[in-house]
């Protein structure tokens, strides 16, 4: 199948910048988690847009390679992306807001229930419609952020009658500390998620993300819930990343320039030269998400050859020194992320994760996605 046939391409028709995201690499992400589950059950985590690379193209490479169950941050995100799955089961994450009720019910999705009084509402409204709608239950272990705290906990063992008007059909906890290994918190979550486990009716418990997958199966209970791991994302800082690498980043050399001390490169005159070098302009900036934590400290490849970016990130522009590279020509293109540099790298560079690389990733590019679709 040619790469043209996913009907996926999307961007400015002339852009400077080339996003290519590979489908078939979420698929094989997918398998790769589903094969170290304890269960082999997986489902796809895609808010966000699918984590910026696109809802609809990722959901239906997830699709393809068996993921039936998928969770977004938002309402409306799910709503599109029912759009795409008829047959999906499609949750979403941030809770049930007063008044969604009816449009939960008519897309058929399931609210994760954050509280109490969430909880109560969807109950009332199972039995005003006179059916056990579909709906998770998240229970807070530790991150003090989405989910039933303690206390509400406490409550709903004193009376669980709630749960009965529905179909509840997931557990869920969130971890705060996955990335870290060595971190007691791990242990601690995990034990207070399976201690609420003994005391809520039989559902499908869910309590890893990407990193607490690679924590071992303790960590897996029923079925796992990652996100970032599908494109690429490394479990953790240190260790090896068996993920396959879903995105790459080319952009074009704009000018090339030969400079010589004292000159200096870009705003601020951050980059001093101390003798004759070729700086090359390339075509992106901090409006395209190339994060400006990354002036003076990012690396470009040319091929194989490193290319470190000198002075500051601009907004439409970014200068790297070719010296190195003296084949290096305008309108030929660089990788910002590609096979010698993934997103984990440039991550690592910038100062931040993974995921703020990709959801940051801009929408001036053109975006090509590669495989997937298979009929
Ligand atoms: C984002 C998110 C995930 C996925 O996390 P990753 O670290 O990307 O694997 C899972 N569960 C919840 C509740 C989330 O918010």
């Amino acid at each position: 199948m040619t790469a043209q046939a996913s009907g996926f391409d999307c961007g400015p028709a002339h852009a400077p910048g080339l996003l290519t995201i590979d489908l078939d690499a979420i698929a094989e992400n997918y398998r790769i988690l589903c094969t170290r589950a304890a269960h082999g059950r997986c489902a796809g985590v895609v808010k966000a847009n699918g984590y910026g690379l696109g809802l609809e193209p990722v959901i239906k490479a997830l699709w393809s390679a068996g993921c039936r169950t998928f969770f977004t941050a938002h309402l409306d995100e799910a709503i599109a992306a029912r759009s795409h799955l008829p047959e999906a089961e499609i949750g979403v994450l941030n809770g049930l807001i007063t008044g969604d009720e009816d449009i939960y019910r008519g897309h058929n999705l399931l609210p994760t229930l954050n509280d109490l009084g969430q909880l109560h509402r969807w109950a009332d409204y199972c039995r005003g419609a006179g059916q056990p709608l579909p709906a998770s239950l998240h229970i807070d272990t530790g991150m003090a952020r989405l989910g039933l705290p303690q206390k509400e906990l406490e409550q709903l063992y004193a009376d669980l009658s709630p749960l009965e008007a529905m179909d509840l059909r997931y557990i869920m906890s969130h971890m705060a500390c996955a990335d870290m290994p060595e971190e007691p918190m791990n242990q601690d979550q995990r034990d207070r998620f399976a201690e609420a486990l003994k005391k809520l009716p039989k559902a499908t418990a869910m309590l890893a993300n990407s990193s607490a997958t690679f924590l071992g199966k303790d960590w897996h209970f029923d079925m796992l819930r990652p996100g970032v791991a599908l494109f690429g994302g490394a479990p953790n800082e240190d260790g090896p990343n068996p993920m396959k690498q879903v995105v790459r980043l080319q952009t074009k050399i704009l000018q090339i320039q030969e400079i010589d001390a004292p000159q200096t490169v870009g705003y601020g005159a951050a980059f001093k030269a101390t003798g004759p070098r070729r700086i090359a302009t390339l075509a992106v900036g901090y409006a395209d998400g190339f994060l400006r934590s990354l002036s003076c400290r990012g690396t470009a490849y040319y091929g194989d050859q490193a290319l470190p970016l000198v002075g500051r990130v601009s907004m439409d522009l970014t200068a790297v020194d070719v010296t190195d590279a003296p084949t290096a020509q305008v309108g030929e293109m660089v990788d910002l992320i590609g096979p010698n540099h993934d997103i984990n790298a440039l991550a690592r560079e910038a100062g931040t994760i993974p995921y703020e690389i990709l959801t940051s990733l801009g929408q001036r590019y053109k975006r090509h996605y590669v495989g997937g679709l298979q009929p």
